[in-house]
């Protein structure tokens, strides 16, 4: 059988969220996600499963070609692997990464460390999720965000913190609202340090527009930073300048 992938749109833009912001990437959308976050505003399913017209079936050879014929590889930052959830193609992944010399920047809702062990040796950057109950509604992630970041610090190495654009990288992005729990920033800080990891706070956005009230945002900021000194918070920069 054809290891193909359903892949949404492929498209060339600049990252707009976490420590890579404003990096020129090529951007994969893989079809799917083993997650339903309440604030998932991403449009990863085929409208139609038997309309081809809404999503397309590569397998690895199709897709590293047409990368290369269609997209400026030498200017290009890294390619994005994003979805829905890339790490549901593991198998996909481990035969088309290896198929382009550029870097890859995974991200992921970090749930699926299994998956993750198998294209660590071809991943550069990890941008992985923390999903707090109260803002995304998936309940009990962090016992699989342990696992997956145990998985990629033990693969990738003790990551380099502060950032520095050159090294290999993995960081956690938190979406937050006004109902943050102390309990959440407690376990997230708890998991940072563990594994040594950067936070990227990023407020829940409802049409381009913060979901949080500011003097809410920058209280909970302050309550990060108070216990843990390697937090950001940094909002969706692509949607303020209305690009893809
Ligand atoms: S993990 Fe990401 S793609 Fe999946 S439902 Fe949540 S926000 Fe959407």
């Amino acid at each position: 059988m054809d290891n193909k992938a359903k892949i949404k749109e492929i498209f060339s833009s600049i990252q707009g969220e976490g420590l890579y912001i404003g990096c020129k990437q090529i951007f994969i959308r893989f079809c799917a996600c083993n997650l339903q976050c309440c604030y998932c505003d991403t449009d990863y399913y085929p409208t139609n499963i038997n309309d081809k017209n809404t999503y397309f079936e590569f397998t690895p050879e199709e897709l590293a070609e047409y990368i290369k014929n269609n997209f400026d590889i030498k200017s290009t930052h890294s390619i994005s692997l994003t979805g829905g959830e890339p790490l549901i193609w593991v198998d996909f992944l481990k035969e088309f990464m290896p198929m382009i010399d550029i870097k890859y920047y995974l991200e992921t809702n970090a749930t699926i460390d299994d998956n993750a062990k198998i294209i660590l040796p071809y991943t550069d950057i990890i941008a992985g999720d923390v999903k707090l109950p109260s803002c995304s509604g998936i309940e009990n992630a962090f016992d699989l965000h342990d696992k997956f970041f145990s998985v990629v610090s033990s693969t990738l190495g003790k990551n380099k913190i502060p950032f520095s654009i050159n090294n290999n990288n993995f960081f956690a992005k938190v979406v937050f609202d006004d109902n943050i729990l102390e309990e959440e920033i407690i376990n997230t800080i708890n998991l940072a340090k563990k594994y040594n990891f950067e936070i990227i706070l990023q407020p829940r956005m409802i049409e381009n527009k913060p979901a949080i009230n500011s003097d809410i945002m920058m209280q909970t900021f302050e309550k990060f930073v108070k216990d843990y000194k390697y937090v950001r918070l940094i909002p969706q920069v692509h949607k303020f300048i209305d690009v893809e």
